[in-house]
């Protein structure tokens, strides 16, 4: 069945089909809350998925890639919402939608947490401080983990604990054949490989377990910023200072100036006629050594 066929009869089959087998909320187009369910982060996308099925947990994502196998919709799926280009939502097709699915749970003893694919950072951030613990997420608290940590998920604690993906242990995962497997080194490794950040179309993601370490509950952070003309010195002092005071040392894409700009400026070690390409080399070197310098730093 093509999405064109979806709508009209077809839809209203696959709709029967899911409010008959799904616990969690089904919502067609003339359902109330339709248009606030389809909303995504991006405010630009403005797709009209045929039906929304809000999964209750692991069972009804079953359900509903059972249906989606039985009556061939367009898929898409649904954490955080909050990719850009909006492809938690498509136009005529199913929508499986998890972000009622925001559990958290936390074992502070073996240092890792278990959070459901609809959870944000926020919500994984908050559960895990309770024990001063944390693992790396986003730089926005909103996003969504599924996304993200499908994705590699870079953010602000990636330089002393790596990406969300080093930090994965192991993903609960219902296949295209609606099966709920175990992904891990251990089990499913070939999927898990894949789940740790270019895990798109794999499946439905239903919950993460990741890696904990101790952070907080106070954390200190600050912009700093230099002078252009002082870059040398700071991305030098960088390269040396003890491991706790490092900071994401970026002098502005090195220099961040224009060309023109660029020219007066005394520090900058780009040739005049270059692109602003060559002078970022200069901050790449400096950034390579520190990274070779204490491998340890480097995401795992
Ligand atoms: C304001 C903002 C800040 C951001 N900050 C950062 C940042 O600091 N670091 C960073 O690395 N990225 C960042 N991003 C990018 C973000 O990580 C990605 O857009 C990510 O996809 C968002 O996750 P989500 O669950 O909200 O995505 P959604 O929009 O819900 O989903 C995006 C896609 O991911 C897939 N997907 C989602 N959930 C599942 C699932 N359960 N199972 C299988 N596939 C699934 C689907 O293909 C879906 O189309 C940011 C984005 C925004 C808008």
């Amino acid at each position: 069945m093509t999405t064109s066929e979806l709508v009209g009869t077809g839809e209203q089959a696959v709709v029967d089909a899911l409010r008959a087998a799904v616990r969690g909320a089904v919502i067609g187009r003339g359902d109330p809350g339709y248009d606030e369910a389809r909303r995504v982060w991006n405010g630009l996308i403005d797709r009209r998925p045929a039906v929304i099925a809000r999964c209750a947990g692991t069972a009804d994502v079953v359900e509903a890639v059972r249906v989606a196998r039985a009556h061939r919709p367009v898929v898409s799926v649904r954490g955080g919402g909050h990719q850009v280009a909006g492809s938690a939502v498509c136009d005529d097709g199913l929508v499986i939608d998890l972000s009622g699915m925001r559990g958290v749970h936390v074992d502070p003893v073996a240092r890792t947490v278990r959070a459901q694919a609809g959870a944000t950072w926020a919500d994984v951030d908050r559960a895990t401080q309770l024990f001063g613990l944390v693992t790396p997420g986003g730089e926005v608290s909103r996003t969504g983990i599924a996304g993200f940590t499908l994705g590699g998920g870079m953010g602000v604690l990636q330089r002393r604990y790596g990406l969300a993906c080093d930090n994965l242990r192991s993903v609960e995962i219902v296949t295209a054949d609606g099966a709920v497997r175990t992904a891990s080194r251990e089990e499913h490794s070939d999927l898990f490989w894949a789940a740790r950040g270019g895990g798109r179309g794999l499946g439905v993601v239903t919950s993460f377990e990741l890696d904990l370490h101790p952070l907080g509950p106070v954390v200190r952070k600050a912009l700093v910023f230099y002078p252009y003309d002082q870059a040398r010195t700071v991305a030098r002092g960088c390269a040396t200072s003890p491991r706790s005071c490092r900071t994401r040392s970026r002098p502005s894409s090195s220099c961040g100036a224009s060309r023109r700009t660029r020219r007066s400026r005394p520090g900058c070690t780009a040739p005049r006629s270059s692109s602003s390409e060559a002078c970022t080399r200069a901050t790449r070197r400096t950034r390579n050594r520190c990274w070779r310098r204490s491998p340890s730093w480097a995401p795992r």
